[in-house]
């Protein structure tokens, strides 16, 4: 009997010991790249493992048709009593697809993960994600049209991808823009894209395709740019009312120095992070026209700035900043009606720094339209409107010097020359006739009499009265 304690002492120590390290055993967390769909010839997979005792091994399969084919497997020296307790996340990018392994095919496929971990109880977990093998590479190819560009403006193309492809667009230098499928042709697509003002001539446009596999195609068409030459001026800022500009913007002085200084601030870094929101607000699109005919500039108006006017402003004789005016600048009297430029829906109707109180309407596939300075809101964001109707007042609202509309058309986010989009044959022969579609078949919501009968808007060079000397003054 002596014996018995210490001997049922020394099994329940036997088994205590060890025990942390055996009931404290994790499985391992797997994460699978959660974006990946299509792996194609040669797709690099990222997969994450996590468990603060690491992992003993990893091995990384393709399966297809109850057949299995090894990514990679990794191994590690096996621990069982002194554990790790704060391994790091194991990270690996492993390929996957035809070219390491030939005999996989187009179709469903699954990429198992399987870890074990490094510890007494050695658990196996195990992640598995289904992907799909595609591999004919995307093709693509453009109309035939002849694209006369100009710099700072629209143009329209339309092609067709083919082969297998998820992602279509045209591509302007960097700049990439979304396409849509062209309304009554089955397997043809178009874009609305810019030619930014700020682009070299000489810039690069295609059309391209690509699927999530890596393969990219793409295809050039027949495009001829006309470089614009942009005004300049000078604005020394003891003609604007900087104070008042500054204050209005920033009332609680949150941004430091002298007004002058808080100036260049909010022309610089507020002007690039509203530019930035109005970028985004592309995303906010409808996938139809909303809009008919040609755009309406604000008639009668006096033309104070154009677009991409590039403005040096001064104090007291020195240069202070440079920036490039993105719009129009259209003044009539004091709070003036402020129409819409064409049928749509409002997606921003709040204050947005530089433009003060704004309104952004969507026109749909990437077109918008923005009325920037207002004194009033007459409509709310989500509003439709109509061509013509009164959305708000002309004001000062915002880095303006005095009472105008600041009018400006976006192309995906992009600020293009709202001259062509106020010019019904340019808009005629751009853009309704590569639709080859009357507008009833592009707008369900378009009666076409209105179109035909509609009296055109004329151009906006005509339109707008010619700028008078003052209207340095009221620029922003
Ligand atoms: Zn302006």
């Amino acid at each position: 009997m002596k014996f018995i304690l210490p001997l049922l002492v020394g099994i329940l120590l036997l088994i205590a010991v060890p025990a942390p390290f055996f009931f404290t055993s994790t499985n391992t967390a797997i994460t699978v790249d959660p974006s990946l769909k299509v792996i194609g010839n040669m797709t690099p997979v990222h997969i994450r493992l996590e468990n603060p005792h690491g992992e003993r091994s990893v091995t990384v399969t393709v399966e297809q048709d109850g057949k299995s084919y090894p990514a990679t497997s990794v191994n590690a020296p096996a621990k069982y009593i002194r554990v790790e307790k704060n391994a790091p996340p194991l990270e690996l990018t492993v390929n996957a697809g035809k070219q390491p392994m030939p005999a996989l095919h187009e179709g469903k496929a699954r990429i198992v993960v399987r870890a074990v971990s490094n510890d007494m109880r050695a658990m196996t977990a195990m992640k598995s994600a289904e992907v799909d093998v595609l591999l004919a590479p995307p093709r693509i190819s453009a109309d035939g049209a002849q694209h006369y560009i100009n710099q700072g403006g629209t143009e329209m193309v339309v092609f067709t991808p083919s082969g297998s492809w998820t992602e279509a667009g045209v591509k302007v230098g960097d700049q990439t823009f979304r396409s849509y499928p062209l309304p009554g042709h089955p397997g043809q697509y178009f874009s609305l894209f810019a030619f930014s003002w700020n682009l070299n001539p000489d810039t690069p446009i295609s059309v391209y395709a690509t699927n999530p596999s890596g393969a990219v195609a793409k295809a050039g068409f027949f495009t001829k740019i006309f470089p614009k030459k942009f005004r300049t001026s000078t604005i020394p800022l003891e003609t604007m009312h900087v104070e008042r500009i500054v204050d209005q913007i920033d009332p609680q002085h949150k941004i430091p120095g002298s007004d002058v200084e808080r100036f260049v601030y909010i022309n610089n870094v507020m002007r690039q992070a509203n530019n930035k929101t109005l970028a985004e607000l592309r995303l906010q699109t409808e996938q139809k026209f909303l809009w008919t005919g040609s755009f309406l500039p604000m008639v009668d108006s006096t033309v104070e700035s154009r677009f991409a006017d590039d403005r040096t402003y001064t104090w007291q004789g020195r240069k202070v900043d440079e920036q490039t005016h993105l719009g129009f600048d259209l003044a009539k009297v004091m709070h003036s009606p402020v129409p819409a430029a064409n049928d749509g829906r409002v997606v921003w109707a709040e204050d947005l720094g530089i433009y003060g109180n704004c309104i952004v309407i969507d026109h749909g596939f990437g077109l918008q339209s923005l009325y920037g300075h207002l004194s009033q809101f007459l409509v709310k964001k989500g509003d439709m409107v109509k061509k013509a109707q009164i959305i708000g007042m002309t004001g000062s609202t915002g880095m303006a010097g005095g009472d105008h509309l600041h009018f400006s058309m976006l192309v995906d986010g992009v600020q293009v020359n709202a001259v062509e989009w106020w010019d019904p044959h340019w808009v005629k022969d751009r853009i309704l006739s590569r639709m080859d579609a009357t507008l009833s078949d592009v707008n369900p919501d378009a009666a076409p009499a209105k179109t035909a009968k509609e009296k055109p808007a004329a151009p906006a060079a005509k339109a707008p009265r010619k700028a008078a000397k003052k209207a340095r003054k009221r620029k922003a």
